[in-house]
This record gives C-alpha cells, structure tokens and sequence, in this order.
C-alpha cells in the first residue's frame, strides 16, 4: 500500500464522505484549514512580517488584521477562492469531488450534487477548478540515476463523422513515463516485475520526426537521464543530446515495443480509455488541456490530498517524495 505521505497531521485529507462532513462542519473549519495550510507556524503579516497573533473579527472571520500595521489579509488570498463571494465549504466540497470521485462531471451534475441555486456558479468553480488541472507540470521528469524514463508515441482519435471514407482526425500525442521499481515485490512470480509508473508527460506533437519528439524529450526529461525508446530514427539522436538511450529494434513487431516498453504503453493504453469513457472522443482543439488533466489526475494518483491542495490553490511549495520516503515503511 502507498501512504500519502504528503498529508501533514494539521492539514488532514478526508477519506470518505463522513470523515469530510467531520472535518469541514462549517465554514469556520475551512477558514481554519486555510489559515493552517498557509502558516503552519503562525500568522506572519505579508505587509510589515509581524509574526504575532493577529485579531481576529467575529464578523468576518476569514480576515486577520496586523496588530503592528493595522492592515488586513484575507485567508483566502493568494487562492482559487480568492475575490469570491461562495462559501469555503462549497469550494471544498467541488475540489474533494473533482479529486475522489467524479472525474467527468458536467456543470449541472456538479450544481446539483452541491445544491447550488444557480448554474453559473456551478460553472464558475468548475472552470477555475479545472484551471489548476489543466495548468502543465512544469519540471523535467527523470533525473535520478535509478530510474529510467521510457518514451514512444501514439495515434489519438478517430474517424470524424460525415468526412469521406478513410480521412480521420488523428493526432500524434507523444509520451514519456518514469519507471520507477520497488525495492522487493516480495512474491516468487516473476511476472510480477513491481515495475510502476511514476511521473508523466504527454504533448501533442506534429509528426513523428526527429525535431518534434526530440524537441518533446527535451523539454520534458531531464538531460542525463536512461531513456528506453523503440528504434524509430525519430529518437535517434537522443544520445548526442546527453540522454543515456537505449533503442530497442522493433523491426515493425508490436509485440516487441510492448514488452521492452511496458509502462508507457499502459499509460496511453489508459488515457484513451479515459477520453472516451469520460469526453467520448476528443477534438484536437482541446487535446491538450485533456492531456493536461490527465497528467494531472495520474501524476497525483497516489496523492488525492495533494490535488485537493492544487485545485484549491493552497499547494505551496511541495517536493515530491522520494522513493525512500515512499517506500521506508515497507
Ligand atoms: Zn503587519
């Protein structure tokens, strides 16, 4: 079992839905919560750096005032919530079910799951939700001597309605997977090989040539990293480029890229059920920001606090764990 060993004891992750009604009763929960998330030592006025106690108003409680400089901070700022009128717990409602939960939900789903009078305001979290899943993870994948990033690319989409036989709307979506292992499977079937993906990237690429997924691999994997691809001239270059590349001949077999290239393929084997299932097909225009929220939702798999946290814009400077951290307790 994977721990979510970002989730710190003062800023608990609901698991279920009565265990979120006990931590977040009311608004003053949520208030707390983000007061919590942004000082965990204590209020520190970002106008003069006072670090006392501030005062506090029974009549607006999401608003600390500086006992040296008088000035105001909303908890809110710096978040998602930021400037809005809906109560916290409405937001934190939408976040936990956007990261447990509902992955496709449509705006109405959403007003009527949270008991919103109005549809616009349903419409409004959601969009701003999916703004912080859409937004791309920025830093390169790999970089750890242990770890090896496997690489290859994939036709997306279909045949388009009313366009003429054989004319089809696919795009190429390139892909790179870290291949993390654990340290023992403890099992006897070697089949189980306790290989497991750790941290993607997906673009939409061009073409299949050497400028547009080598381009691809350089701005998404870390220069010195063990990168596996198959023999396609299109990654053949990677060597010169600082990678540690390896190619594996495939020859035209598919079952070759299959079973040297195991984690990559699951990972596009996933996505496109993911399209389907949740958008039914994809339109290039939009492919994009579909592939950012996939990488999003698999990225933090592990970690449904953390994009509780992201969503809601509270995140703050979080590192990703390392392996030993993960795995120590094993
Ligand atoms: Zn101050």
């Amino acid at each position: 079992m994977v721990i979510d060993v970002l989730e710190r004891e003062w800023l608990p992750f609901p698991r279920s839905l009565p265990e979120f009604q006990r931590l977040f009763p009311d608004e003053a929960a949520c208030i707390m919560y983000l007061e919590r998330a942004r000082w965990m030592d204590g209020f520190i006025c970002p106008h003069c750096g006072l670090t006392e106690e501030p005062i506090r108003f029974r009549s607006h409680p999401g608003i600390l005032r500086c006992r040296a400089c008088r000035r105001d901070t909303s908890v809110k700022a710096g978040s998602v919530m930021e400037g809005t009128h809906t109560p916290l717990l409405t937001w934190f409602w939408a976040a936990y079910l956007m990261t447990s939960q509902m992955p496709g939900m449509s705006a109405i789903q959403f007003q009527r799951q949270l008991g919103l009078s109005r549809y616009e305001t349903a419409f409004q979290i959601l969009h701003k939700l999916r703004a912080g899943m859409v937004r791309p993870d920025q830093d390169r994948i790999g970089g750890k001597p242990e770890e090896v990033v496997e690489a290859d690319e994939t036709y997306v989409g279909g045949r388009t309605r009313g366009k003429g036989r054989g004319v089809h709307d696919m795009v190429i979506v390139a892909g790179a997977v870290e291949v993390r292992q654990r340290k023992s499977t403890g099992s006897l079937n070697k089949r189980k090989t306790g290989r497991y993906a750790g941290r993607v990237r997906l673009a939409l690429v061009p073409d299949r040539g050497a400028k547009s997924l080598g381009g691809f691999i350089a701005r998404t994997v870390a220069p010195g990293t063990a990168i596996i691809t198959d023999d396609w001239s299109g990654y053949a270059a990677l060597g010169r480029h600082g990678y540690a590349h390896t190619a594996i001949p495939e020859r035209g077999d598919m079952q070759v890229a299959e079973t040297f290239l195991p984690i990559i393929h699951l990972v596009f084997s996933n996505l496109k059920t993911w399209l389907r299932g949740t958008h039914h097909g994809v339109s290039p225009q939009h492919l994009q920001a579909y592939l950012d929220e996939f990488t999003f939702r698999f990225n933090r798999r592990f970690y449904p606090f953390n994009a509780f946290r992201s969503l809601l814009g509270i995140a703050g400077k979080i590192t990703a764990p390392t392996y030993g951290q993960l795995y120590s307790h094993l």
